[in-house]
C-alpha cells in the first residue's frame, strides 16, 4: 500500500504521497466512514442512485465539501463510458448538477471539487502542474477496454495544452489482481488484456492502467498507484463484488485557490 492514511473528527481518508508533495492540489480518497447512512449504506454514502435516504446521502456530501473547504462539488451521474465534461466558468458548474453519462471530468477552475464515486472501480486522477488543470476518471474494467483513460489525457491536450510528460497521475484504491475475477474474459476483453492474468481468470486492473498511462505519453515515476484493494483489504471501502447492496465511497480533487 503506497497511501497515507488521515482522520479528523470521526472522517477518514487516504492520500497519494506523490501528490500531496505537489503545491496547489487537494486530493483526498475517502473511506466509508464518518458519515450519517445506516447499514447497508454505513455510512459515507455519496450516491443517491443505490437506495441511501437522499437527505443522508445530501448531508454525507456536505460533511466532504465542507472537510476540503470547497466552494463546489461536481458529481454526475457515470455510466462506464467515455463522455468528459470540461467545466471552465462557474455558469457550467452551477449547469453541471444534474448531469449523466459522463465519466470524465475536468476543471481549470479553483475550489471546485470533482467526485468520482466508487465501489471497485477505480478513481484515476490526473494533475498537470503547468497548466494548472485537473482531471477524475471513474474506469471500471468496462473503462479500461475503452481505454477512458487514454481519452482523458487526450482532452486536456486538445482542451488546455496539457503536455503527457508533465501530468501526475494517481490510481485509487480499487479491485486488485486478488479479487479482479473475469470468468468470461475473452468476450469481455481483448486478447491484448489477456496477459495481464496473475493466475487464470484474475486480472491485474491497476498494471492497465499504468500502462494506458504510459501509452498515453506520461512518465513512469509521475504515476502513483495506490496499491490496496477494495473488496478484501480492510473494510474501508464500499465493495459491490463484496456487498452487492451497499453505498458508494469516493475520490475527490480540487485545486486550491
Ligand atoms: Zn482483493
Amino acid at each position: 500500500m503506497n497511501l497515507e492514511r488521515y482522520t479528523q473528527a470521526g472522517l477518514v481518508w487516504f492520500q497519494w504521497p506523490l501528490l500531496t508533495a505537489l503545491p496547489g492540489l487537494s486530493q483526498r480518497i475517502w473511506t466509508r466512514h464518518g458519515g450519517v447512512s445506516p447499514a447497508p449504506y454505513d455510512s459515507l454514502n455519496l450516491s443517491y442512485t443505490v437506495g441511501d435516504e437522499p437527505a443522508r446521502v445530501q448531508k454525507n456530501r456536505a460533511l466532504v465539501r465542507e472537510a476540503m473547504g470547497l466552494a463546489e462539488l461536481i458529481s454526475v451521474g457515470q455510466v462506464h463510458g467515455c463522455n468528459t465534461l470540461i467545466l471552465t466558468d462557474r455558469q457550467e458548474v452551477l449547469a453541471a448538477r444534474d448531469l449523466g453519462g459522463i465519466d470524465i471530468l475536468i476543471t481549470n477552475l479553483p475550489e471546485v471539487g470533482l467526485l468520482i464515486k466508487q465501489a471497485d472501480c477505480q478513481a484515476v486522477v490526473l494533475f498537470d502542474p503547468v497548466q494548472r488543470v485537473i482531471a477524475n476518471i471513474h474506469c471500471g474494467w468496462r473503462g479500461n477496454v475503452h481505454n477512458v483513460i487514454g481519452q482523458a489525457v487526450r482532452r486536456l491536450q486538445e482542451a488546455f495544452g496539457s503536455r503527457p510528460e508533465q501530468l501526475y497521475a494517481g490510481i485509487s484504491p480499487s479491485l486488485g489482481p486478488c479479487c479482479a475475477e473475469f470468468k468470461n474474459y475473452r468476450q469481455e476483453f481483448p486478447a491484448a488484456f489477456w496477459g495481464y492474468q496473475v493466475r487464470p481468470g484474475y486480472f491485474d486492473l491497476w498494471q492497465i492502467s499504468v500502462d494506458q498511462l504510459r501509452a498515453a505519453g506520461l512518465r513512469a515515476d509521475q504515476i502513483q498507484v495506490a496499491g490496496l484493494c477494495s473488496r478484501c483489504q480492510g473494510e474501508d471501502f464500499f465493495s459491490y463484488r463484496r456487498d452487492k447492496v451497499t453505498g458508494r465511497n469516493a475520490t475527490v480533487v480540487a485545486l486550491q485557490a
